[in-house]
């Protein structure tokens, strides 16, 4: 497929989406939490966060099929927040395939303009051509039926994209396919994102997912904004405890400040177990303030004087061998690409104090 360059696509299209102090409540739950979020145009943006943080709610009101208690949403510089869906210019896609099972797959995909009051004529050829981008050319006569997952997922996103919409909507829609069909189309629909020049906002659990396909992703806890940024910015600089947890593999090793420290500055901790160190203290410290501090395992290095801990087993993958060491407090994950250390001895290890983000407990 060609690539349209993203400013190109930034052109074509005015489809900036604006979320603006967003609330939205279900009884005494609070499902989304004054959440605020601007999506540049073009920009794939992954709303990440476990089952129950607020990511389908946050994005149906964004599509218009559930209105908020209270906040604003822009498409395109023009205050959406109590327009009908079909006056949004969306795509939506969902997690289960909502294809019509009686029509054929082409009357699918040329629904949306009908709707529109396309004329036949240009509404199959404007659905052939969406066929064709989703790599389904030759498949209009069948019936959903006889397509597989990851087909009929490719016709649902067809039909989403066949009206040329601002703004594409995707709810969990790879989650029902299985793991190497998932990998494929989480490929092909960031290749159709680029080379439409789309603005796409996708919600996913799956981190994995949302740091392969993302430009920026929003984490989601509770239905409180915890964190937006890049995949690498989220990875190695998580603002707190939970996204630390949440990306990626994380050591947590409870501590105590010895001293006040600012935000942003070298602090030293009593870990517990006893052992001092010394860690980035994210967000400040008081003296004696409870702290987490999250540790990668590839950040934890042999260090000839460092904090002792016994080799309890080591998990062996190819090129790099993570070690599970007992230490007075946690056990820790430790990845090595040589371990000389085998299960029953004892190594000593230490980091770089900025590698270990210690966050205020709450
Ligand atoms: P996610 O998509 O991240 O799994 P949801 O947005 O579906 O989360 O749900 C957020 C919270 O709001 C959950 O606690 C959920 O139980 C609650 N919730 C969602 N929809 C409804 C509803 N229609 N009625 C009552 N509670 C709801
Ligand atoms: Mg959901």
């Amino acid at each position: 497929m060609s690539e349209v360059p993203r400013s190109n696509a930034a052109a074509r299209h005015d489809c900036h989406v604006r979320i603006s102090h967003l609330r939205k409540c279900y009884g005494s739950v609070v499902a989304v939490r004054d959440v605020t979020i601007d999506v540049s145009p073009g920009e794939f943006l992954a709303l990440l966060g476990p089952s129950g943080s607020g990511k389908t709610t946050l994005l149906m009101a964004v599509a218009g099929f559930d209105f908020p208690d209270s906040g604003r949403i822009e498409i395109g510089g023009e205050d959406v927040t109590w327009a009908a869906p079909n006056k949004r210019d969306l795509g939506m896609v969902f997690q289960r395939y909502t294809l019509f099972p009686h029509m054929s797959v082409l009357d699918n995909i040329a629904f949306p303009l009908r709707m529109r009051k396309v004329g036949r004529a240009q509404r199959n050829d404007r659905a052939r051509a969406a066929l064709k981008t989703v790599r389904l050319e030759g498949y209009g006569d069948r019936m959903p039926a006889q397509l597989s997952g990851g087909q009929q997922q490719r016709v649902a996103l067809a039909r989403a994209i066949v009206y040329n919409p601002k703004v594409l909507l995707m709810d969990e829609p790879l989650s029902a396919l299985d793991k190497k069909l998932r990998e494929e189309m989480q490929v092909e629909i960031k290749h159709l994102q680029r080379e439409l020049g789309i603005t796409v906002i996708f919600v996913t659990h799956d981190q994995t997912e949302a740091l392969t396909m993302a430009d920026r992703i929003a984490v989601l806890n509770f239905g409180e904004l915890q964190q937006v940024g890049a995949p690498k910015d989220l990875y190695e600089r998580p603002a707190s405890a939970f996204v630390a947890g949440f990306i990626g593999e994380t050591n947590f090793w409870p501590a105590r400040a010895k001293a006040d420290a600012a935000a942003g500055t070298e602090a030293e901790v009593e870990l517990e177990g006893g052992d001092s160190a010394r860690v980035l203290a994210v967000d400040g410290l008081r003296r004696g303030q409870a702290a987490q501090v999250a540790i990668r395992p590839e950040h934890i290095k042999l260090a000839p004087n460092g904090i002792g801990a016994a080799v309890e087993d080591a998990i062996y993958a190819g090129s790099i061998t993570t070690l599970l060491a007992k230490t007075r407090g946690p056990t820790l994950r430790v990845r090595l690409e040589t371990p000389e250390a085998t299960p029953g001895g004892t190594i000593a290890v230490g980091w770089e104090p900025r590698n270990a983000r210690a966050y205020a407990a709450s």
